[in-house]
């Protein structure tokens, strides 16, 4: 027999099929060892077949198989082909993200335990022996017993029985338990009228994608628990991806009490070894629904009868890796092979979703009211210019002070959100609420620190920093945000018995980390949480009946054409954490622009509304959908080297572009916006496209540019221009 392997190099000279002998009990999907060049390799067998092209005498053979087992299935195997393809990247790169990491790298394996009982032989030890008598006792009365535990607890006896013949060992594998402590709570509910209409459109509609459309506190969570309830039932595995923020201890408890075991929940608190263990309970097929963010989407269940994505609209759904793949293209690629429906949920669709479901691709399912038509949290916009002039230096307006008082008076809970995305790099006078924009682009400009100016991300103009606001001559020019801690200071004197947490990247590192911090609130050993982007996320927190929004257009001048729908999706997320429970909630929502659109339209719940206006402006203006912005980024630790790979993919593009000039909207190259990251140099070139018919050239280019100390990479609508 001969094995196609694709060895585990992640390198494009070695991505290619190399032929070797094996035996019969080798198969495809499996992890083999195998001799490459001058030492060993480990590789993934991609197929077996009978003959090699080549000579007998020229192949080698594999050495064994790293498991008993195919690690990966048929459908893995061609997703991985499939995604190598599309994104141009090495085989091994894309294999290696249908493994659990500890695999790999062999930080984690299987773990067994050895368990002791008594032999079926009369064996009676001297009457002085008090030890081994106490262990004969012992497994009379509990009939088996950790092999480890016995030991510490009759030392040598164990042993000294051992020899004699009188006891049993067996060792046997031990899956660990990661949710062996979480208090399960909730079970099924009966659906209302409206989730079973939705469940009932979603299961019959002839489209493969249903868009759930709710706003927050609709009841999403429960159509899709029903959804994948029903696919268990008829013998069928799931896929129910949420952003990682979103496994919340609720969810978790949720979880285990609706699937018990069945449901393997992948996340990034996971230590080696359970994450290896959640991995094989769902290849052998005793877990049957894998539960996670973005990676969760490669999980190695077969017969998937549903894919749920959760918060579609989550940014962290895009791979920000090589390979840069998006969420709902692997998930459409698995709905496909397995002929299983895709439910899309969001309070706050991505532009992008929603219009492929008003163009008729994606099915459209609206929940417009909360459960219980439990009133939406009437949001009060409160102008902040107002509050400057009228020389109050603290983070929090008159209207949120008096708020916060009386939420504790009642003993209440109070949300506090920082909305600190791009602030640092944006430039806005705290007199007028003046924002720099590019003259050209109409999107707001980035301070450069180095450089000491402003710049267009778009079209690469510069400006000179400004030293006085040049709408009202004011001087407070400011591009340093508040940070969460300063907030917290002025908590603490404002109202010196509150209890307050915080919750920002510098509190929630380490295991469980932001877990915790949600666990406390919810428990209510606080009063207030203050926090960034991770408190907007699907919490349902029932005392929680105040949500004041700090600087709440601080990411509309974010220099990126989502800017709108980010702060339309950031403040309807955060809004939505208040009066989910029987109190009415509210929201105080301080910005520097109170006409904005996007801030009325999201202080009203409109989503139509932001939405028309929205994608009116992105055909106006020719970004996506109605254009692809692509990026060829080329990093590189010395300068001169990472500038002639750029100016390699730039003579290339050019000359694309010269040959299908009506398909360039924009081309130009430049230094990136950080120049440089952990000591790599960074330039790019950025283009904005009519369409992606040009893109596998794009990629073909970048990767021929690509130098020894190089790298070149494409991205397609990144999230992230820095
Ligand atoms: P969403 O995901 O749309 O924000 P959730 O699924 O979190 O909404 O539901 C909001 C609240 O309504 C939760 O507290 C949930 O327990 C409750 N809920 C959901 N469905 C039902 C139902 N059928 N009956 C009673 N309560 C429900
Ligand atoms: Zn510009």
């Amino acid at each position: 027999m001969i094995a196609e392997v694709i060895v585990d190099i992640a390198h494009s000279e070695v991505d290619r099929i190399f032929d070797y002998l094996c035996d019969e009990e080798i198969c495809a999907g499996m992890r083999v060892v195998v001799p490459f060049g001058r030492g060993v390799a480990t590789g993934f067998v991609m197929r077996v077949k009978a003959e090699s092209d080549l000579p007998a005498e020229k192949l080698k053979r594999v050495y064994r198989a790293e498991e008993n087992y195919p690690v990966l299935t048929q459908e893995c195997l061609q997703l991985a082909e499939g995604i190598a393809l599309r994104y141009h990247c090495p085989k091994a790169l894309v294999l290696r993200l249908f493994l659990p990491a500890p695999m790999r790298t062999g930080r984690a394996s299987e773990y067994y335990r050895t368990y002791a009982r008594l032999a079926p032989v009369d064996y009676a030890p001297s009457p002085r022996a008090a030890a081994q008598l106490a262990l004969l006792a012992y497994l009379k009365e509990h009939g088996e017993e950790d092999a480890a535990v016995l030991r510490k607890q009759f030392g040598g006896a164990v042993t000294a029985l051992e020899k004699k013949g009188a006891l049993l060992f067996e060792k046997r594998r031990i899956l660990r338990d990661p949710y062996a402590g979480v208090q399960e709570e909730g079970g099924p509910r009966t659906l209302t009228p409206m989730q079973r209409e939705a469940v009932h459109r979603i299961e019959n509609t002839q489209k493969t994608v249903t868009l759930l459309h709710g706003v927050t506190g609709s009841g999403k969570t429960e159509i899709y628990l029903d959804l994948i309830a029903k696919q268990l039932k008829a013998g069928k595995t799931a896929l129910f991806l949420v952003p990682e923020i979103s496994l919340t201890p609720q969810m978790l408890a949720q979880l285990r009490a609706r699937f018990g075991s069945a449901a393997a929940i992948l996340h990034s608190g996971l230590s080696d070894g359970e994450r290896f263990d959640e991995w094989c309970r769902l290849r052998e097929g005793s877990a049957r629904i894998a539960i996670g963010a973005r990676s969760a989407v490669f999980a190695p269940v077969e017969n998937v009868g549903i894919i749920v994505i959760d918060e579609e609209h989550d940014g962290s759904y895009n791979s920000e890796s090589s390979p840069r793949y998006r969420t709902l293209d692997i998930a459409l690629f698995r709905a496909r092979y397995n002929s299983c429906k895709i439910v899309l949920g969001s309070a706050t669709p991505a532009v992008e979703t929603y219009r492929r479901a008003q163009e008729g691709e994606f099915e459209l399912v609206t929940l417009p009211e909360r459960i219980n038509r439990r009133p939406m949290p009437r949001v009060e916009i409160v102008d902040m210019r107002r509050e400057v002039r009228r020389g109050n230096p603290t983070p929090f307006s008159a209207a949120l002070r008096d708020r916060l008082q009386t939420c504790l008076e009642r003993g209440n809970q109070a949300i506090l959100f920082l909305n600190r995305r791009g602030y640092s790099q944006t430039v806005l006078c705290r007199d007028c609420g003046y924002v720099a924009k590019c003259e050209h682009c109409d999107v707001s400009l980035t301070y450069h620190h180095e450089e000491n100016c402003l710049k267009c991300h778009y079209c690469g103009t510069r400006y000179h920093m400004l030293s006085a606001c040049p709408q009202c001559g004011g001087r407070h020019i400011n591009y340093v945000g508040t940070g969460t801690q300063r907030v917290v200071e002025e908590l603490k004197r404002l109202y010196p018995s509150a209890r307050i947490l915080r919750m920002d990247n510098d509190t929630t590192s380490g295991k469980e980390g932001h877990l915790k911090i949600l666990h406390r609130f919810s428990e209510r050993e606080a009063d207030f949480l203050v926090g960034t982007q991770m408190v907007a996320k699907g919490h349902d927190f029932p005392f929680v009946t105040l949500v004041g929004i700090l600087d709440a257009d601080m990411s509309l001048h974010f220099p990126d054409y989502r800017s709108g729908e980010r702060t339309f999706q950031l403040v309807t997320q955060v809004a939505g954490r208040s009066g989910r429970a029987e109190e009415t909630g509210e929201v105080v929502l301080q910005t520097y622009d109170p006409g904005n659109y996007i801030l009325r339209f999201a202080a009203e719940y409109d989503y139509k509304g932001f939405y028309e206006h929205e994608i009116a402006l992105r055909a106006a203006s020719a970004f996506p959908p109605f254009a692809l912005i692509v990026r060829v980024m080329v990093t590189g630790e010395d300068e001169r080297e990472a500038i002639a790979a750029l100016k390699a993919a730039y003579g290339g593009l050019c000359a694309l572009r010269d040959a299908h000039a009506e398909k360039f909207l924009f081309l130009q190259r430049m230094y990136a916006p950080i120049r440089r990251i952990q000591n790599r140099y960074r330039c790019q070139v950025l283009m904005r496209l009519t369409d992606g018919e040009v893109l596998q050239e794009i990629y073909t280019i970048a990767a021929r540019s690509q130098s020894k100390n190089t790298l070149v990479y494409v991205e397609e609508n990144p999230s992230n221009l820095n």
